[in-house]
């Protein structure tokens, strides 16, 4: 500890020196890691718990810095999300998806849509609508193939005009998904406002879900309420049979997680495809 003042101190510690400058050197990094072709997308299905058939799949960014390594996006994306970066990282990963999903329906591998996780700054920038058109006009990909995810800390500022953005881009024909459900404030009453089709719970609840009885009851809350509302529901993080069978039990449409495939970068992903049908 170092004394900052006569009569005030703060702490230091060799551990925050460390996290400051690792924060700082992946900020500069970060900066230029789109130029530099180091970031790629992943994609992980999306199966129905019936049918064991893909539906979709979601997009999942990754990053690999010649000096850092493989950065966790739970990391980066919040650097990205604070200093602004996200805006076009985001808008990259969209037309990357897009594009990709397109190029395999042109080939007849049929995934149904892809999902691209959508952050709370994007979710607030005034040209978002606009955005999200022309990457679908740009990549030929029709709308009802892509699905946003949004969490629920993109609500929270101003429900009403939130509510809003979401019909704005229901209006495209987008799907959209509630992603990490469960985490947040996300009531039956709130969630009813939005224009939902699907959503997601957390895998927080579906780790433990057979040990735990009250993450089970939780996420069979959550089942529930999406069939109330009409909206479909998936269960992520799911790693076992047993995870499987208690969700399908239950009435959970889709699942997502390593007990089907970790997510795959694009050339390993396409052989998945090969078994699917169109719908
Ligand atoms: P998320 O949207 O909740 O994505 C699901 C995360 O769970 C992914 O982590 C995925 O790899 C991981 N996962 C999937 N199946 C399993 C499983 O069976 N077990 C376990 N333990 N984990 C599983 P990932 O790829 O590290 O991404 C972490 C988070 O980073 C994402 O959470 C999302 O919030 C964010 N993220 C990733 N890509 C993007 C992106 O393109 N844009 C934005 N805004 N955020 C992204
Ligand atoms: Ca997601
Ligand atoms: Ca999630
Ligand atoms: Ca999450």
């Amino acid at each position: 500890a170092k004394e900052g003042g006569r009569n005030t101190f703060r702490f230091y510690s060799p551990e925050m020196d460390a996290d400051a400058a690792r924060r700082l050197g992946l900020e500069v990094a970060l900066r230029g890691a789109l130029e530099r072709e180091e970031m790629s997308v992943y994609y992980q299905p999306q199966i129905s718990l019936d049918s064991g058939q893909m539906l979709g799949m979601e997009a999942l960014l990754r990053w690999n810095n010649p000096d850092f390594g493989q950065v966790s996006p739970l990391e980066f994306i919040a650097i990205a999300e604070e200093n602004g970066l996200i805006i076009p990282i985001g808008e990259w990963v969209l037309r990357t998806a897009c594009q990709q999903t397109k190029a395999w329906r042109d080939l007849g591998l049929v995934p149904l849509r892809v999902a691209v996780n959508l952050s709370a700054r994007q979710f607030r920038q005034p040209n978002l609508i606009a955005m999200v058109r022309n990457v679908l006009a740009e990549t030929g990909l029709p709308a009802a193939a892509l699905e946003l995810e949004i969490t629920e800390n993109a609500f929270i500022d101003d429900v009403d005009q939130a509510v809003s953005i979401c019909r704005e881009l229901k209006q495209l024909g987008v799907k959209l998904s509630l992603d990490d459900f469960g985490t947040g404030y996300s009531s039956l009453a709130y969630v009813s406002r939005f224009p939902f089709d699907k959503i997601k719970i957390d895998q927080s609840f579906v780790r433990d879900i057979i040990e735990n009885p009250v993450n089970a009851a939780i996420a069979t809350a959550a089942i529930v309420m999406a069939r109330s509302l009409n909206l479909s529901v998936l269960a992520e993080g799911v790693e076992t049979e047993a995870q499987a069978k208690f969700l399908r039990g239950r009435h959970c449409d889709s699942m997502q997680g390593y007990l089907f495939s970790r997510p795959l970068p694009a050339d390993q992903f396409a052989p998945l495809l090969l078994g699917t049908k169109n719908l």
